[in-house]
C-alpha cells in the first residue's frame, strides 16, 4: 500500500539562516557525479556486452576528469566528486588524482542502482560495498552522499544515518542547507541541489535516451540566472555535473565561463560538501 495522505514530502523544519563563512553572503557548491561505466551497467546489465555504450562512461577517466581538474586548478576551486564504488575499483589512479588536488570524494552508491526500487538487501549492499571500497582503495571514509538517479527513500535516509554519513546532497526543496528529520530523529545535513545544474539534461544524448543538445549560450544563461538570483536570496547554488558530459570539449567551456562569472563577485563562499557540513554543524552547536 502506498501512503497518499496529505502531508509534506519532507518533515524537516525550515532551513536555519546561519551566516556563511568569511562574511560571504551566498555560496557555491561545485559538485560532480562520477558515474563512469557503472551508470550504464546499473541501468541495464546487458550493457556489459555493449562496449560503445560503456565507452560513454569510460570517457570520464580517459579525458573528462583530467580536463575538469585542470579547469578547477586554474580557478583555484575545490569541489566534491560523488564517485560510485565501481568507478573507484575500476579507476583508482583517477580517484587518487582527484584527492591529490584537495577535492573531496563522497558516496554515490556502488553500481549506481536506484535506491527507490531496490530491495533492502540491495540497498545495504550498495551502501556498504561502496564504503568498503573507499576505505580499501583510497583510505577514506565518506562524509557525504548523493543519491544515484536523483532518487531516494525513507529506508535509504535511515541507512545514511546508521552508517555515519554526515550530509546528503540530493533533495530539490530548498536553497539553504538544513538538517533532515527522520522517523528515528535527527538525520544528515542536506545541501540541496539546483537541478538546473544537472548537465545530463542538456548535453548527453544516446540512442536509448535521445534528447536535444543545448549550446553554451543557452546553458550559460540558465546557470547565470539561477546563480545570480540565488546569490541575491543568500542561498547556495549546488551543481550536478558529470565528467562524461561537462568533460566534453564544448561543454567544459560552459563550466570555465560560469566559474569566471561566479569569481567576478567577491561575496561568494565556494566550498566542498564536507566544508558546508563542518560549518553547518559549528553554527548548530553555537546556536544550541
Ligand atoms: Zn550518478
Amino acid at each position: 500500500m502506498r501512503d497518499l495522505s496529505p502531508k509534506p514530502a519532507n518533515t524537516a523544519g525550515p532551513a536555519p539562516e546561519f551566516p556563511w563563512p568569511e562574511a560571504k553572503t551566498c555560496a557555491l557548491f561545485p559538485a560532480f557525479d562520477v558515474d563512469a561505466e557503472s551508470v550504464w551497467l546499473g541501468a541495464d546489465p546487458q550493457n556489459a556486452r555493449r562496449l560503445i555504450t560503456r565507452s560513454y562512461g569510460g570517457y570520464e577517466a580517459r579525458v573528462g576528469i583530467p580536463k575538469i581538474l585542470e579547469v578547477l586548478r586554474r580557478h583555484e576551486v575545490k569541489a566534491t566528486f560523488f564517485v560510485t564504488g565501481w568507478a573507484i575499483d575500476a579507476h583508482p589512479r583517477t580517484c587518487e588524482a582527484i584527492l591529490k588536488d584537495g577535492h573531496e570524494i563522497a558516496h554515490h552508491g556502488y553500481l549506481h542502482l536506484r535506491p527507490d526500487t531496490a530491495d533492502e538487501a540491495t540497498l545495504v549492499d550498495e551502501m556498504d560495498r561502496a564504503i568498503e571500497t573507499m576505505q580499501r582503495v583510497l583510505g577514506i571514509t565518506p562524509a557525504g552522499y548523493r543519491a544515484p538517479w536523483g532518487e531516494t527513500s525513507d529506508e535509504q535516509m535511515e541507512l545514511l544515518k546508521s552508517r555515519g554519513i554526515r550530509y546528503s546532497s540530493s533533495f530539490r526543496d530548498d536553497i539553504r542547507p538544513y538538517r533532515h528529520e527522520l522517523a528515528s530523529g535527527k538525520g544528515p545535513v542536506e545541501i540541496p541541489v539546483n537541478y538546473s545544474f544537472d548537465d545530463w539534461s542538456y548535453g548527453l544524448t544516446h540512442r536509448t535516451s535521445p534528447r536535444a543538445m543545448f549550446g553554451r549560450e543557452e546553458v550559460l544563461a540558465i546557470w547565470k540566472d539561477e546563480f545570480d538570483q540565488t546569490r541575491e536570496w543568500g542561498g547556495v547554488t549546488t551543481m550536478v555535473m558529470h565528467p562524461q558530459v561537462t568533460g566534453r570539449p564544448m561543454r567544459i567551456r560552459i563550466l570555465d565561463q560560469f566559474l569566471d562569472h561566479v569569481r567576478g563577485y567577491d561575496d561568494v563562499w565556494i566550498g566542498r560538501g564536507v566544508d558546508f557540513t563542518d560549518h553547518f554543524e559549528a553554527c548548530e552547536a553555537a546556536a544550541s
